[in-house]
């Protein structure tokens, strides 16, 4: 691990998000506060939304944002939700956490996103919701889910986990559908360190969440948002410690200020990464040209069964490499989940492969990537000695 020099991942975490953190600290109101206001604030002029109509509420993890979300969804015990099988475990927890079972669909090849067509054929008399996911940035089809949402009367909760900063025809991911999900962890485009949000229709389902994260209180977040408490107080709902803390939210407020020059700068190097490995044989590189696209990730596939190899030789150069991820119904915990037609990602799962990317990733660590992921497949392709003699038999 120590000789690691490039890590797949690599947050950027500069003098003002340092400064922010300082300020959060010296503030001393360490929970949830005037930060975590401005937050919910600045992501919601970020994604544009008319606060009369659209609101964004700031959670603790992603995780607890996916909760929260099969709640206010109306998602309980006995239900089943329609997801990608390739997709994060905190989707798939999250549903077992009200009840719920996942039921595994499969996904597009070209986007890595859900299948409309299987989900259709997955619908059932149990089914409540469905999740699809913006696998690494590029934007699922959206207005296919949810017409298919609205003919069999199901919620949609966009996972937009990977997407914060994406767009699709024109419009922010987040700006539109029904429930949507962004996590800010540690690896996130833009991270909180620890943090999530919900952007939910306005009324009713941001008072349920105000009292969702904080152990079900009816607190006024106004009250909390000037950094102060009531001391009495009702329990009116069943509730979590899900709240976001000021020292998150000031984390995430510094980062959110950069966010153009992450999503850019990330651009250049997937894009520099599909001109560097186009037609390198035994790959395939990203179907996308990254133009409305905030790319948490770049990822490769790598057919014929060399990936391990690949890894190996990446590590061996100093590289890190990710795999995104193990698919949901290859864990022990899921395996008796129901499951359609899953040959794409069953034959996908075995090939993906995570690159670095950071945000100001510079191009020479981008081609230093490049060449030696060339430089590992050219060396495995070449034939053992044994099989010189029937190549040339063959040719
Ligand atoms: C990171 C991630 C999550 C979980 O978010 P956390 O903040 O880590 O809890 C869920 N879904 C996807 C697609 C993710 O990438």
């Amino acid at each position: 691990m120590s000789d690691i020099r490039i890590p797949v991942f690599k947050p950027y975490i500069a003098a003002d998000t340092m400064e922010a953190a300082f300020d959060a600290l010296r503030l001393g109101w360490l929970g949830m506060g005037s930060y975590v206001k401005e937050f919910e604030q600045a992501i919601a002029t970020q994604l544009g939304l008319d606060q009369r109509e659209r609101q964004v509420v700031a959670v603790n993890t992603g995780t607890s944002a996916l909760h929260l979300a099969l709640l206010v969804a109306g998602v309980g015990p006995g239900d089943e939700v329609i997801t990608p099988a390739l997709n994060n475990i905190g989707d798939f927890q999250a549903i077992r956490m009200v009840g719920a079972d996942p039921a595994f669909c499969d996904v597009e090849e070209a986007t890595l996103g859900i299948d409309v067509n299987k989900a259709a054929e997955l619908v059932s008399p149990r089914t409540k919701a469905i999740i699809a996911v913006d696998y690494d940035g590029v934007p699922c089809d959206w207005d296919a889910v949810h017409d298919l949402a609205q003919r069999r009367g199901l919620r949609v909760i966009h996972d937009a986990a990977h997407s914060f900063g994406s767009r699709h025809e024109g419009r922010p991911i987040g700006a539109f559908g029904d429930v949507v999900v962004f996590s800010f962890d540690p690896v996130k485009t833009l991270t909180c360190i620890d943090g999530g949000a919900l952007v939910v229709s306005a009324g009713d389902d941001v008072e349920r969440l105000h009292r969702y994260r904080l152990l079900g209180m009816d607190q006024k977040a106004e009250r909390m948002y000037a950094n102060a408490r009531a001391w009495t107080y009702d329990v009116a709902d069943c509730g979590f410690r899900y709240h976001l803390a000021n020292l998150h939210a000031a984390i995430g407020l510094s980062q959110l200020r950069r966010l153009n020059e992450f999503v850019v700068t990330r651009r250049k190097a997937c894009r520099l990464y599909n001109r560097l490995l186009a037609g390198c044989p035994g790959l395939i590189t990203p179907q996308t040209d990254f133009d409305d696209v905030a790319a948490f990730a770049y990822y490769l596939r790598v057919r014929d069964g060399r990936r391990e190899r690949l890894i190996a030789g990446l590590r061996e150069r100093g590289i890190d490499s990710g795999i995104h991820w193990i698919p949901g119904h290859r864990f022990s915990f899921f395996r008796d989940c129901r499951r359609g037609d899953l040959s794409t990602i069953d034959r996908v799962a075995d090939e993906l492969l995570t690159l670095p990317l950071h945000s100001f990733m510079p191009p020479e660590t981008v081609a230093q990537v490049a060449d030696a992921v060339r430089e590992c497949l050219t060396a495995a392709a070449q034939p053992a000695p044994a099989d010189f003699a029937a190549v040339g038999a063959g040719a």
